[in-house]
């Protein structure tokens, strides 16, 4: 692999504690490149869009990737989504979850489900309110057909390094709460906040790949 890829991911997963591990977030970038950091050990690959991630899973059968859906996912999606993703971690609605749940024990699969949550008002992302999940718990929990191992969240645009931290620890504490082991929370922009937060699975897209070469609208 090129030398500043591998050297950005040896200095990332130094840095993170035995219970924090690296999504790498491969949405724009071409298959070579996860091809080249597949080839330093890294094997979860997390894409946003299904018709730029569909071509880039068919190149790369070869290596054994995990990939996790972290995009916003549309309900005419589901049963490719559930096909191509063992791991998704943005199920922002009990309907969403309860179609997906269907459609996976149709498809033989059962994958695991990180809820999405929302919470802050955010009128650009989707999620579930803390009531809403709280409510919609135990038949969440129950779905026969998919197994919710934790949450994930955004920090809304704009907030500031206190503020996101607060925000993710709101989120550990929801999850624990639930006793939900895992936590989708970081990006680029603000992974060491959710790292002090408890954060188990960062997303990093352009801190580990460099720019997106491809431009590619937010999740
Ligand atoms: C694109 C994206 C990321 C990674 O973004 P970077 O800022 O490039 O690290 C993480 N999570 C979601 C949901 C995304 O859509």
């Amino acid at each position: 692999m090129s030398a500043p890829l591998f050297d950005r991911w040896t200095a990332l997963q130094a840095e993170l504690p035995a219970t924090a591990r690296l999504l790498a977030v491969s949405k724009g970038q071409p298959a070579e490149a996860i091809r080249a950091l597949a080839e330093s050990g890294q094997r979860d690959f997390g894409e946003s869009r299904l018709q730029e991630a569909l071509p880039k899973q068919e190149l790369l059968a070869d290596l054994s990737l995990r990939w996790h859906f972290i995009g916003r996912l549309q309900s005419n999606k589901v049963r490719s989504v559930v096909r191509a993703f063992p791991v998704i971690h943005s199920v922002d609605s009990l309907a969403l979850a309860q179609r997906l749940s269907r459609i996976a024990g149709e498809e033989a699969q059962r994958p695991e489900v990180l809820l999405q949550v929302k919470l802050r008002p955010d009128a650009n992302k989707g999620g579930l309110l803390r009531e809403e999940l709280l409510l919609a718990w135990s038949e969440l929990r129950s779905l026969p057909s998919m197994t919710v191992v934790g949450l994930m969240t955004m920090a809304p645009m704009g907030c500031e390094a206190d503020e996101r931290q607060a925000l993710f620890r709101e989120c550990r504490e929801l999850a624990d709460h639930l006793e939900l082991g895992e936590c989708s929370m970081g990006m680029s922009g603000d992974w060491h906040e959710a790292l002090a937060a408890g954060s188990t699975w960062l997303r990093l897209g352009s801190v580990l790949f460099g720019p997106r070469p491809s431009a590619s609208p937010a999740a």
